[in-house]
């Protein structure tokens, strides 16, 4: 048998392939090799800079090949650290405070850890059945959170951007849009829209149908007057009002759209009325911020980004329905290969292969489920209260220093610029660009910028969970210092930070 020249290659290639399953010796080594790195990172964090500016990191990472041979778990980890950790942003840092800032929680990627040993498929109920009812208790919980009632349904997405496409999906079948229609379909939504729902559109095959921008009021809010005369001009003119987008904390400024007003005129004029509260929506679970996002409770698809509000890393983005049934019907599929699925469950709408564009996918449930588990939910609404009263603070004291400051934030978003006296608008715009070259240079911490009307603005999210009262004294003191250096004069140093320059 031996001498069968089949079973001799079988052979030869088990011994090969039988080195993807290391001996427990190997992965302990291997193990601690990556724990320590790990652990190194989470303890040195606060040390680390926010943003590094470094060129030469492709060329680095190119210079080890993917090779035939092993590479030592040392050579791999230091050019980890090297090219992939150290240079640009640190997401992972409370110095990050621009864009709308992701997390990193210590136990999202144990849960992660423990997802991708077991590979547990949450996909269909007939063969992950804790996995998939894990993921719809985190659903029901955050249905909970939107105020949705029983009978809603949702995914888990990678990000907020394919949890938007859902909905846009969504949106089109339960309206019966069909591709002759999409010229005349009207979707409804202001300068202040994130772009992902543009490109949703795109990528849904509806590139053709018409963007109505909404006029916004002076806090960069959809005005719903403006919107209702917009869907009268539209259905006067023969077209079809089809969606409209509202923001529940927009990414440009953290406004959130005055959801129950935008409702109401979608319900009178037979609108899907979609929330994205991918930056804003678990704002909710903090009491004081209950009446701003009460309307997302009367939405019919809202999209959350639990990779933004709930402090985990990339890749967790969800979208809940109102109605179950229209998210299944927009996504569900079968296959000859699945027809041993049982009927029921087929019909139950409760597996998220039949919710979403994705099949086979990472088990995302234990990244969300085992920190809400292990830490409880009252540390998220404490930090998402602290990260609001931060956002205050510094538009407080920034006003205070002499900046002029973008509107009184709805959540933690700010925006704001330095205004030399008598400067011509566009010195003023240069001004302010040089201002954020300085802070980028400097690192520490991480601001971005927008445009506002032609103006060109600072901006500070607060949303890391690594970010307290330390990381904003910090900016403040960056921003009185690199002023300084600019030759501009801003205005007498707060009180705490003053004691921070004393030490
Ligand atoms: C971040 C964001 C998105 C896009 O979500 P991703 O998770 O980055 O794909 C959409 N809308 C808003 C309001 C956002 O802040």
């Amino acid at each position: 048998m031996a001498s069968d020249p089949l079973l001799a290659r079988i052979g030869a290639l088990e011994a090969e392939a039988r080195k993807l399953e290391p001996p427990p010796a190997e992965r302990t080594a291997v193990r601690e090799s990556v724990v320590g790195y790990a652990e190194g990172f989470v303890d040195r964090i606060h040390e680390l800079k926010a943003y590094e500016h470094r060129k030469e990191v492709a060329r680095e990472l190119r210079a080890l090949p993917i090779a035939e041979e092993p590479t030592p778990v040392e050579e791999v980890l230091d050019a980890l650290a090297r090219c992939v950790d150290a240079p640009g942003l640190n997401p992972a840092s409370g110095g990050h405070l621009a864009y709308i800032p992701g997390g990193g929680l210590y136990y999202s990627a144990l849960g992660d850890y423990l997802a991708d040993v077991t590979n547990n498929y949450a996909g269909i109920r007939f063969t992950g059945p804790g996995a998939v009812e894990m993921e719809n208790v985190l659903l029901d919980w955050m249905a909970e959170v939107v105020g949705f009632p029983p009978g809603s349904g949702g995914n888990l997405a990678s990000g907020g951007s394919i949890a938007n496409l859902i909905a846009v999906v969504t949106a089109r079948e339960a309206r019966g849009l069909r591709a002759r229609d999409y010229p005349r379909a009207v979707v409804y939504v202001s300068s202040q829209t994130h772009h992902c729902v543009d490109k949703a559109l795109r990528v849904a095959g509806l590139g053709e149908c018409v963007r109505r921008k909404v006029s916004l009021d002076d806090r960069y809010r959809m005005r719903p007057d403006a919107l209702e005369a917009a869907v009268l001009d539209d259905r006067a003119a023969g077209r079809i009002p089809w969606m409209v987008v509202s923001s529940a904390g927009s990414t440009d400024v953290g406004a959130v759209d005055p959801l129950e007003e935008i409702h109401k005129v979608a319900r009178a004029h037979g609108l899907w009325s979609h929330v994205d509260a991918a930056y804003g929506g678990f704002f909710a679970l903090v009491e004081a911020c209950r009446p701003l996002l009460a309307g997302m409770a009367e939405a019919d698809t809202v999209v959350l980004d639990p990779h933004k509000g709930l402090f985990l890393p990339y890749g967790s983005g969800a979208v809940l329905a109102r109605d179950r049934e229209a998210l299944w019907r927009a996504h569900r599929a079968g296959a000859a290969y699945l027809q041993d699925r049982p009927e029921e469950e087929v019909v139950d709408m409760g597996s998220p292969a039949d919710l979403s564009p994705e099949l086979s996918r990472n088990f995302r449930g234990p990244r969300l489920w085992l920190p809400l588990m292990l830490h409880g939910v009252a540390p998220f609404r404490a930090g998402l209260e602290e990260k609001l009263l931060l956002t205050r603070w510094f538009h407080r004291e920034a006003a205070a220093m002499g900046f002029e400051m973008g509107p009184e934030p709805d959540l933690s978003v700010t925006t704001f610029r330095w205004v030399q006296e008598g400067a011509e608008p566009e010195a003023v715009n240069a001004f302010n660009r040089g201002l954020l070259d300085e802070i980028h240079r400097d690192g520490r911490v991480f601001l971005s910028s927008t445009s506002l009307d032609g103006r060109f603005v600072l901006r500070l999210a607060a949303l890391a969970f690594r970010t307290h009262l330390d990381t904003i004294e910090t900016t403040l003191a960056m921003l009185e210092k690199k002023l300084e250096a600019l030759g501009a004069r801003p205005e007498g140093a707060g009180a705490l930070r003053q004691g921070l320059h004393a030490t």
